[in-house]
């Protein structure tokens, strides 16, 4: 397989130059689809961190000072800047991560609808807003964003460019500077991304990568920041909490899925076929490996024949391979060890008595990394795939006799990141969403609907999160608030002639008047 002509030595090498190593210990960044090192990736060491951090901390100073409009005008700049570039970017995640090119142009389309979104809404969301204060008239307060200082960003490989970018977006709009640790694998699309920031204008010195291990190189940024953004497990995730919190810094945490799909009974044939491949893409897009994929459908009983065989054979006829253009629906997984993952789950599901309608087979014929699109039947609490992430291209098909069960079922889980429901009659689909304990809820769509909605928070409940990201939320926790209060004559408290009980009595009649009047 010939390397795309985008990725040459020298890109490659002026990517990971700026990962700071003083130990000159590497980590050998490997082409998923051939298994051919890339490049080695210097590995940061702690002392490295602290030093990233200072760097960013001096950085920011000035960019903080810096007007908004100037800021952003960086990022109107950057936003043409990856367009333009798209194709170099989708290169390098394919590279990086095996997987589809469908699937990395659209990760690429990712940071740019968010800096699209926040160059409309930034200067609104982090203006001065001014508040009644506690006496009428003589008194008000104003509402100060000011930025938290350097925001730590720790990234998981399934979108690489997309976390290690879109997240970094607003935490820089809002004045601060970066400290980025994306995942070993997957740190070349990241890197040529700021690459382009910088290119675009943002100041040298303000975005910090640093490479390691995350437990090697995780707790001391998490020492050295003001605030975490982490995407990841939910195991990781518990880690992380707990170490911001020793700091007493705020974090937000992306977590892991156990997504379910519910089908209603009003979906006839023709819609069914209307819609199929996009329930084909809510289960296997990249592959499976997105927090907000389809892991378990649940159809009603009547119409479960026909919906599981044309499930089925719209899944046996994706189109699986190894190729940096459009071609193939289906890449690779991220890695063979996370290829023995997804297949332990499987092979752990049929052992208990779990049945494969089509997949179920990894395709070395394809490279290391390929598993074919897995539909079960007959899965149950007792096997892994039944209650834990499966992160691959693998779902678990259900009957339901009433919509009280589907419900159960779907909320049937420690997780709560993205569920959908499809049906003809939208309001009957609201009403069910409504009932669903998920953070995000898809109508007659898999996941992109509500990820591409950047005007409105997207995060997690139960075990999958804690805060949000996108929407005005997704900014402002990327900030610290100042109260600055004002009183222009001071009348709180007895005058020199009345006795606290007087003025107690008239603190009384003040309060019910003022709600009565709507003035507090
Ligand atoms: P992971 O938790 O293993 O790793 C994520 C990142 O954390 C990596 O950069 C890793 O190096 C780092 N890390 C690991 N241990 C650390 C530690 N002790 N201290 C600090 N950093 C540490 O997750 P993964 O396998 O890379 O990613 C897949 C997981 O991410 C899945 O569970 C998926 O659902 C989840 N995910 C969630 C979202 C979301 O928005 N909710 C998005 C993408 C992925």
């Amino acid at each position: 397989m010939t390397r795309p002509a985008s990725i040459t030595d020298d890109l490659l090498r002026r990517l990971v130059s700026r990962v700071p190593s003083t130990s000159g210990g590497t980590w050998k960044l490997t082409e998923v689809y051939t298994g051919e090192v890339l490049i080695e990736l210097p590995q940061s060491t702690p002392a490295d961190v602290e030093a990233a951090s200072a760097a960013a901390r001096e950085a920011q100073k000035a960019w903080a000072a810096t007007p908004l409009k100037e800021r952003l005008a960086v990022f109107a700049r950057a936003h043409e800047l990856i367009i333009a570039n798209q194709h170099t970017i989708a290169d390098l995640i394919q590279a990086e991560s095996g997987k589809a090119r469908r699937m990395a142009f659209e990760e690429a389309c990712d940071p740019v609808m968010v800096m699209s979104h926040y160059l409309k809404r930034a200067p609104k969301v982090l203006a001065r807003k001014r508040h009644a204060g506690p006496v009428p008239v003589l008194s008000h307060s104003s509402e100060v964003h000011i930025p938290r200082g350097v925001v730590g960003i720790i990234a998981p490989w399934n979108f690489p460019f997309a976390t290690g970018l879109s997240d970094a977006v607003p935490a820089l709009m809002a004045g601060n500077a970066v400290l980025l640790k994306p995942d070993n694998k997957t740190a070349l699309s990241p890197l040529y991304g700021i690459s382009l920031l910088e290119q675009a204008g943002l100041p040298e010195g303000l975005f910090q990568v640093v490479c390691g291990e995350g437990p090697e190189v995780g707790p001391t940024l998490i020492d050295n920041v003001d605030y975490v953004m982490f995407t990841g497990s939910t195991g990781t995730g518990r880690f992380i909490g707990e170490r911001a919190g020793a700091n007493l810094i705020d974090c937000c945490l992306e977590l892991g899925g156990k997504n379910p799909m519910i089908v209603l009974d009003d979906l006839d044939d023709a819609a069914l076929d209307d819609l199929m491949p996009s329930m084909l893409f809510a289960v296997f897009a990249n592959t499976g490996q997105v927090c907000m994929h389809i892991e378990r459908i649940y159809v009603p009983e009547g119409m479960y024949p026909t919906f599981r065989d044309r499930f089925v054979a719209a899944a046996s006829a994706l189109r699986l391979g190894a190729a940096y253009d459009f071609g193939p629906e289906i890449g690779g997984l991220i890695s063979p060890d996370h290829l023995a993952r997804v297949q332990s789950h499987v092979e752990d599901a049929v052992a208990r008595g779990a049945q494969v309608l089509c997949g179920g087979r990894a395709r070395p014929d394809l490279g290391p990394t390929f598993f074919e699109p897995t539909v079960l039947e007959g899965v149950t609490k007792e096997m892994l795939h039944g209650t834990v992430e499966t992160f691959g291209p693998v779902v678990a098909l259900h009957s339901y006799r009433t919509l009280d069960e589907a419900v159960a079922l779907a909320n049937d889980t420690d997780y709560g990141l993205n569920a959908s429901v499809w049906g003809t009659d939208i309001k009957r689909a609201l009403a069910v969403a409504d009932r669903i304990e998920s953070g995000n809820v898809n109508i007659n769509d898999g996941l992109a609907t509500a990820y591409a909605s950047k005007g409105t928070p997207s995060g997690g409940l139960k075990t999958s999160g804690v805060g949000a990201r996108h929407g005005d939320q997704g900014l402002l926790k990327y900030t610290d608030v100042k109260n600055i209060a004002v009183l222009k004559k001071q009348v709180m408290g007895p005058t020199a002639k009345q006795t606290y009980d007087d003025y107690a009595k008239q603190m009384q009649m003040s309060l019910r008047w003022m709600r009565k009047l709507r003035l507090r």
